[in-house]
This record gives C-alpha cells, structure tokens and sequence, in this order.
C-alpha cells in the first residue's frame, strides 16, 4: 500500500500531513506533556488521533483544532474519542484561542504542527501567551535549533528572539523521519515553549521590537551602526552598552528590547520609513 494512506487516509501535503506512527516516540511525546484531568488541554492538527487517542486515555475531555474536514468528521464518529472532544474544524492559524481560555486553568497546547506553517502559526500562539501554561509542539529540528538559539550562533534570528521574549524554550526529544507515514524529508524536534509568568524583557512597543529584529537579522553582515544607522546613533547605542561595533547576531533579547525601547520612546511610528522589509525569520 502507498506510504501515503495511513489508517485508510490518503495524506495531504497542503496540511503538512504526516502522521506519527512510532508507539515509543508517541509515548515519549504524552510522557512529556503529562496531561491531568480537569486541565485546558488543546490539541493543533489532530489528524488520526497518534497524540490524542493517549491524551484522552489519561483525561476525559480535550479540545481540538482540525482544519481537515474529512479528519474532523473521523474524530466526530471516532468510537472512544467522539465523547470527550470538543472539536473546532478550523484554522488554527485565524482561530481565537482567547476563546478557549478558562479562568481556572491555563491552556496547555500541544501539536505534532503541519511544517509548512509552523513558525507564523507559533507567532499567533505567541499573541495569546498571557492565557498559556505550556505549548509541546513537534516541529522541524532546524526550527526547533532556531527556537533555542543563543546569540552569536546561526541559527539565532528573529523567531529565536521572538520566542525567547514570550518562553522559556526547552527542546525535548529528537525525533527521525521514520517516526511518520508518510516520512517527511527532514529530522523532526519537540519543544516545550513555557510563557514567562512575567515578561523578562518587556517591550513598551511591540513593533519597535519586530522592526529591530527585522532590520538586525535582515543584514546579518553588517555591524550594528550600519544596520541601525538610520535609526540611532553610536552615542545612543553606547547608552544602551551595545558595542556598535558587533553585528546584531550578537545582541541579546535584552539588548534588542533595550533598543525597541529607546526607538519607542524616541522615534514616531514604529512601520514609517522602514527600509528592511525581509522576511527573514
Ligand atoms: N497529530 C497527528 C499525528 O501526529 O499523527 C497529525 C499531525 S500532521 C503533521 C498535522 C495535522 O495538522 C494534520 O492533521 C493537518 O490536517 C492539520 N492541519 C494542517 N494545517 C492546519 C491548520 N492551519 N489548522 C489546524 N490544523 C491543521
């Protein structure tokens, strides 16, 4: 039978469909995220069921989030499942989480994601942190490397800092292309994203912050003052005790906030007259 039919499901690439199919690596994964009874347990991208068929043996209800109509409808005639999710056929990258938040219980996310939209959908999960207890997401394993980055590395960047700013960030498990049908082309990483109960870095303006990332990581070669040049000069930059002569790859979250900051309270709108428009993440 094709690699591609999975418990009688032929596999959608557009919805970065690849199911788990490795009992020790699924158990890791819900070893993992320890679910209890009575939690605000949200599942992305259900699809067959590898991670909430365990997750369900251990509570009795958790929400989930399908955009696949076909698999929503599975899950809606699934004999032990049927009974104990609420299931939102949707797309989780428009979807308003805030709606799923409960005044007792944060929400605990978790997902194998669709690799194709994992880092925007991470950043709409972000805009809800202040309603999250913890997110267990499989992603890439290069994405996962980006998340957990330190300054000065290659792999740091804007979803690294971005990342950074709302969680603690801990990888988890490696996991290898045979622990999916069909098997995807790379390696594959779990991550705990933890919010911080308090923001250690807080930014007064949340697209000064994007606009230094943006600008910082778009031109990776250049020394801060040429990056930031039009921005803000050597004696504001020493204020701030960055060394205008690094490249931006080097700064810290810290530092980077420290940046939004000053522009925010020095500068106008944060979107005027901006000449990097990378998308570099
Ligand atoms: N959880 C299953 C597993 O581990 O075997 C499936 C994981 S598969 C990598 C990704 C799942 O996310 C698929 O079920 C896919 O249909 C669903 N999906 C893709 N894009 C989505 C979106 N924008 N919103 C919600 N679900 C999505």
């Amino acid at each position: 039978m094709s690699d591609k039919v999975h418990l009688g499901h032929r596999a959608r690439k557009r919805f970065g469909q690849n199911f788990l199919n490795d009992p020790y690596i699924i158990d890791s994964i819900v070893s993992a995220i320890n679910p209890r009874n009575g939690e605000n347990l949200i599942e992305i991208g259900p699809g067959l069921g590898a991670l909430t068929e365990p997750v369900a043996a251990q509570v009795d209800h958790l929400t989930v989030v399908e955009l696949d109509r076909d698999l929503a409808e599975r899950l809606m005639v699934h004999p032990v499942l049927k009974d104990k999710l609420t299931i939102n056929q949707a797309d989780a990258m428009q979807f308003d989480f805030s709606a799923l938040a409960r005044p007792d219980y944060k929400m605990r996310v978790f997902g194998n994601l669709p690799y194709n939209v994992s880092t925007p959908l991470m950043f709409h999960l972000f805009s809800f942190s202040g309603c999250i207890q913890d997110m267990h997401f499989m992603l890439q394993k290069e994405v996962v490397n980006r998340l957990a980055a330190g300054p000065g590395s290659k792999a740091y960047g804007r979803l690294t800092v971005m990342a950074q700013y709302y969680c603690k960030v801990t990888p988890v498990l490696e996991v290898p292309p045979t622990a999916f049908k069909p098997a995807p082309k790379v390696d594959s990483a779990v991550v705990r994203l933890t919010p911080h109960a308090e923001l250690p870095h807080p930014a007064t303006n949340l697209k000064w912050l994007d606009r230094v990332c943006r600008e910082g990581f778009g031109q990776r070669r250049k020394t801060v003052r040429n990056c930031f040049k039009k921005l803000m000069d050597d004696t504001v930059l020493e204020s701030l005790d960055i060394n205008p002569t690094l490249r931006p790859e080097n700064l810290s979250l810290a530092q980077f906030v420290a940046m939004a900051n000053w522009l925010d309270a020095n500068h106008g709108n944060a979107t005027d007259n901006n000449p990097a428009n990378s998308d570099e993440a």
